[in-house]
């Protein structure tokens, strides 16, 4: 008898090429990295580039060099998002025929008035983990006869998951496992929670959770390693990867990196920057002391 030949678990590190990479990054780059070599895996680099109006080729290089200067190897190719639109398209196309999506029409401004009026008599308005007020009923209520009109219309619309139809169509509780720096173990999915979330944008044909649960299953992608911000984006992308029939990777959510103030690091805080701690001479190693490694 033939033995089955063990799939090498296969792990990625996805940074968006909009803006430099901070420590956070390089925790999640190192820990990917690191991961992939203990377990005798791959390590694979993916560019998280849908958003054409905020990456660009100047940070995407930066991306290149900062992993190079930590002394991190990957395998070629990269994949490279902008370049598999064609991909998110079908699965939002499959989501569309089975009802599961819908056309949504209201502004940034007009959500940010209907939420005002709803919480005018003081009761809050729901809030997704992110603290994000959740998309309102409006659109998702609109009749299939006014949808078509509006897109006829060619009004600029988002594609939103309606999510209870979208739990009520899988038909069973969703779980994790998760081996991360927060709660561990079997975790149970709460993708209500976040309400109609948008799956692809007015300005790009997808969104970060449709692309990135279609390309960790691209990639054949058995282990995410990411930090503790995206924990709870976790709910949805078992609920798509449920819906789209796609594989459930294992899931770790590392610690994140604060800067002095306490605060989650951001792009914007240049101090923190891997490019500035090379620059003040500082080397890889002393920069995994930063970071605790
Ligand atoms: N592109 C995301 C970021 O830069 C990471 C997505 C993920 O690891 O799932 O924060």
């Amino acid at each position: 008898m033939k033995a089955i030949p063990r799939q090498k678990p296969i792990f990625r590190f996805a940074p968006s090429p909009n803006g430099p990479l901070h420590l956070g990054h390089a925790l999640s780059a190192i820990l990917n990295h690191d991961m992939a070599k203990q377990a005798d895996g791959r390590f694979l680099l993916r560019i998280e580039d849908i958003d054409q109006a905020r990456c660009t080729p100047d940070f995407e290089a930066g991306i290149f060099a900062d992993l190079a200067w930590l002394g991190l190897t990957w395998e070629e190719e990269v994949r490279r998002q902008s370049l598999h639109f064609p991909a998110y398209q079908t699965a939002l196309q499959s989501l569309i025929e089975r009802d599961l999506v819908y056309p949504a029409f209201l502004t940034r401004g007009e959500v940010k008035a209907r939420v005002a009026v709803g919480e005018a008599d003081g009761i809050p308005w729901p809030r997704d983990p992110d603290g994000t007020p959740l998309y309102p009923p409006d659109d998702r209520a609109r009749s299939n006869e006014e949808r078509k009109r509006l897109l006829a219309a060619s009004l600029k619309h988002t594609w939103r998951l309606d999510v209870d139809k979208a739990i009520a169509a899988v038909g069973e509780p969703l779980h994790w496992h998760e081996s991360g720096d927060g709660e561990r173990g079997d975790i149970i999915a709460d993708p209500a929670a976040w309400g109609d979330v948008v799956l692809s944008r007015s300005d790009a044909p997808s969104s970060y959770h449709l692309s990135v649960v279609v390309d960790d299953a691209a990639q054949g992608i058995t282990h995410v390693v990411r930090g503790l911000d995206l924990f709870h984006a976790t709910s949805i992308h078992r609920l798509l990867q449920a819906l789209l029939g796609l594989p459930e990777p294992l899931y770790h959510h590392h610690r994140l990196i604060l800067g002095e103030d306490g605060k989650k690091l951001s792009k914007s805080q240049g101090d923190t920057g891997i490019a500035e701690w090379r620059r003040q001479g500082w080397s890889p190693l002393e920069l995994r002391g930063r970071i605790g490694l």
